[in-house]
């Protein structure tokens, strides 16, 4: 067991980085880039706009399409406000558990791909095998799609994918999307005894949240046969309308924060359309016929993709091979998952840990479920020749 070892000390390094989604994770790319040269990866790092933030992508094996990438995240959630028995970015051993913040979400599994690297290397691989680690997935899967996009200018094309996500090593193979915005409605303010001399904000957004209204239960027809999520169909939520300040005041500004979890991207797609087609033709026009200035302007908060649950998934083939499991799950948590089937990849979530665990105080991984990853990768090697 000398490999858990070696996992365990390279958890407590990446612990020990505070890659905290708002800092900077150059420092835990730049361990794993190095960790990754010296055994022979060809190493890139990709930097966002800020500099301060980077992905790294890293291959072993032949440069050619296929093959399959290891996928993690490199931030974290913040600890501030929560009561942690023990430094959060210090790995602590208690009870057969490895305590710290992203010991299940997701260092866990970076480690345990990473101490796998100098195995994988030497075999002789027919295909690649990747290391993605991503920034800023839990604030909006920003760098997983800042990630495909790099991978897609430059023709990379990897074809399956493992998210090692916390499932306690069960597989997952669906999830919904998330799309969170804030919708801004720009009005005129007057007093309210003159309605007509100002753009009531407030009016227009609620007419806003009536057709999100309209389009929530027009979705629940459009549910795929066979659905597995619950519900079945892509929802709608309206969170809040704040706007307005006094009885007789015209409000000028108002908002809408909403979201839709979406089973399946023309979903999201048709919503989108819907809601553009009502703000230009119907709304928009009004606001502007008493006030050029007056508008709507919609701020997309996150779009974390959904991965949708497909017949043909080598990904779940693989992985179910590997670990032993008869069949593969939904969940209702959103992952970078669906951005990799996005780009054409066959993908699963499984990884080590729960997500019970996950952004919470006392976050840890079972030594029991480091040790069932690492059996998997372990199979996964004698896959790769
Ligand atoms: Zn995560």
């Amino acid at each position: 067991m000398s490999t858990l070892q070696e996992v365990k000390s390279l958890l407590a390094d990446l612990i020990a980085f505070p890659t905290v989604s708002t800092d900077s994770n150059l420092d835990m790319i730049q361990y794993l880039a190095d960790k990754l040269a010296d055994c022979g990866a060809a190493v890139e790092i990709w930097h966002d706009d800020t500099g301060a933030k980077a992905n790294l992508f890293a291959t072993l094996g032949p440069k050619r399409d296929g093959g399959i990438v290891l996928s993690g995240h490199s931030d974290v959630v913040p600890v501030a406000d929560q009561d942690w028995a023990s430094d959060p970015f210090v790995l602590h051993e208690q009870d057969g558990k490895w305590f710290g913040r992203g010991a299940c979400d997701m260092k866990g599994f970076v480690a345990a791909a990473i101490a796998m690297a100098p195995k994988i290397a030497a075999l002789e691989l027919q295909r690649p095998v990747h290391f993605a680690v991503t920034y800023d997935e839990e604030t909006g899967c920003f760098g997983a799609r800042a990630l495909a996009e790099t991978l897609r200018e430059k023709g990379i094309r990897p074809a399956v994918a493992i998210v090692g996500e916390p499932t306690m090593m069960q597989i997952i193979e669906g999830h919904k999307g998330c799309y969170e915005y804030t919708t801004h409605f720009t009005g005129l303010e007057g007093h309210g005894s003159s309605p007509d001399l100002g753009v009531n904000a407030v009016e227009y957004a609620a007419r806003y949240v009536s057709k999100l209204a309209d389009l929530k239960a027009q979705l629940r027809s459009r549910a795929p046969e066979d659905g597995r999520f619950e519900p079945p169909w892509t929802t709608i939520n309206t969170g809040a309308l704040v706007g307005g300040v006094a009885h007789n005041v015209i409000p000028g500004k108002a908002r809408v924060e909403w979201e839709m979890r979406p089973v399946q991207a023309g979903d999201a797609e048709f919503v989108k359309a819907e809601l553009e087609q009502f703000c230009t033709q119907t709304l928009i026009p009004a606001m502007q016929e008493v006030h050029p200035d007056a508008g709507v302007h919609t701020e997309v908060i996150g779009e974390v993709d959904g991965l949708e649950p497909v017949e043909v998934n080598a990904a779940r083939d693989l992985v179910m091979a590997l670990t032993g499991a008869n069949g593969a799950d939904v969940v209702p948590f959103g992952t970078e998952a669906g951005i990799f089937q996005g780009l054409g990849m066959q993908v699963v979530v499984c990884g080590p840990g729960s997500i019970e665990q996950a952004h919470k105080p006392d976050e840890f991984v079972s030594v029991d479920q480091m040790g069932q990853c690492l059996a998997m990768l372990e199979r996964l090697c004698t896959k790769l020749v």
